[in-house]
């Protein structure tokens, strides 16, 4: 599939083949971290086995009955669970409808489709009902689960799941990718380097001016800490940068925090030597332990960001700020 991502690829021909040799799984769990194209995969796959002509074409047509009723939201052997409400668990309730669901025989083909997405916020309930599924697969029956943290998930329903990690993307390939997108092969490199090697996360990382603004959260948080500017003032101020990329550098920071703290080693990242004066003197004053609670804080709402996309970024933002400026007072 040409619009595929590059390092999706690998699995993506594991998936098809599978299928065409009739061995695929009756349950498949794509594992890793965010920034590397799960749902992407989801998307293509749910789309390929629902097309009438997957038997004979590499993608989906996007014009017969099964993709147009797919593209209406209206196909009815494909089911999505995801939590209700943004931040919350997926519940025994909802697991509970798969029962039914796959209770009457595909409409169409001869694959019924269930996307558990994320699965690993499927709360203890939910994940035991769901393994009962699994346990007796009906037939026709395909669950598709995602997770970025798929040890939350119990291991009995890990290991009845066919598993791909997507988070190994061979770097020479991002980097083509990159290349292909634009920005010069340094630019590039230093911004993978600072997205952890995911390459949707790259592609913010390599806008103009993101790395300044970067370089300058150090010295934003020392002033919020201590009093001197207001969270709504710096919000407004880093109001360009990606929520996500926002969360993550102030997570990166906390742990080179609290690494300066106790005169531990710091990784060799360039951001970390040019930021390494601020942080130095932020970390002689800091609060290790307020510094923890922030984390958690921060944490809890990268959570709720990820399970909901209409958590709005500028309000988030605003509550991270505020977090933020506890770990001071
Ligand atoms: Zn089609």
């Amino acid at each position: 599939m040409s619009a595929l991502w590059p390092w999706l690829q690998p699995a993506w021909r594991q998936l098809q083949e599978s299928r065409r040799r009739g061995q695929l799984a009756h349950a498949i769990l794509l594992r890793g971290r965010a920034g590397f194209g799960k749902g992407q995969l989801v998307s293509a796959l749910v789309a390929w086995l629902l097309c009438d002509h997957t038997a004979t074409r590499e993608e989906a047509c996007g014009q017969c009955r099964g993709c147009t009723l797919l593209a209406a939201g209206s196909h009815p052997d494909l089911l999505r669970l995801a939590p209700v409400e943004p931040g919350k668990a997926i519940l025994i309730d909802q697991v509970r409808e798969l029962e039914g669901y796959f209770a009457l025989r595909p409409h169409y083909g001869a694959t019924k489709i269930a996307v558990l997405e994320p699965a690993d916020a499927m709360n203890r309930a939910a994940a035991n009902a769901l393994l009962k599924i699994l346990e007796e697969p009906p037939a026709g029956a395909l669950l598709l689960l995602t997770a970025e943290r798929a040890e939350r998930l119990p291991a009995t329903v890990r290991s009845r799941c066919q598993q791909h990690v997507l988070d190994r993307g061979p770097a020479d390939k991002i980097l083509a990718w990159l290349a292909q997108r634009g920005g010069d092969p340094g630019a590039n490199a230093e911004a993978l380097a600072r997205a952890g090697g995911s390459p949707l996360r790259a592609v913010e990382f390599a806008e103009p001016g993101l790395a300044d603004a970067i370089d300058r959260l150090p010295e934003s948080m020392a002033k919020v800490a201590a009093g001197t500017r207001h969270p709504l003032s710096v919000a407004a101020q880093f109001s360009k940068m990606p929520w996500l990329v926002l969360v993550d550098q102030l997570l990166r920071l906390c742990h080179e925090l609290l690494l300066l703290k106790y005169q531990l080693a710091l990784p060799l990242a360039e951001a970390g030597r040019r930021q390494s004066a601020d942080l130095q003197r932020m970390a002689n004053e800091l609060d290790s332990g307020r510094v923890a609670q922030f984390v958690q804080k921060a944490l809890d709402l990268k959570q709720l960001k990820l399970s909901s996309a209409s958590a709005r970024e500028s309000d988030l933002a605003e509550a991270v700020w505020f977090d933020w400026r506890s770990t001071g007072q």
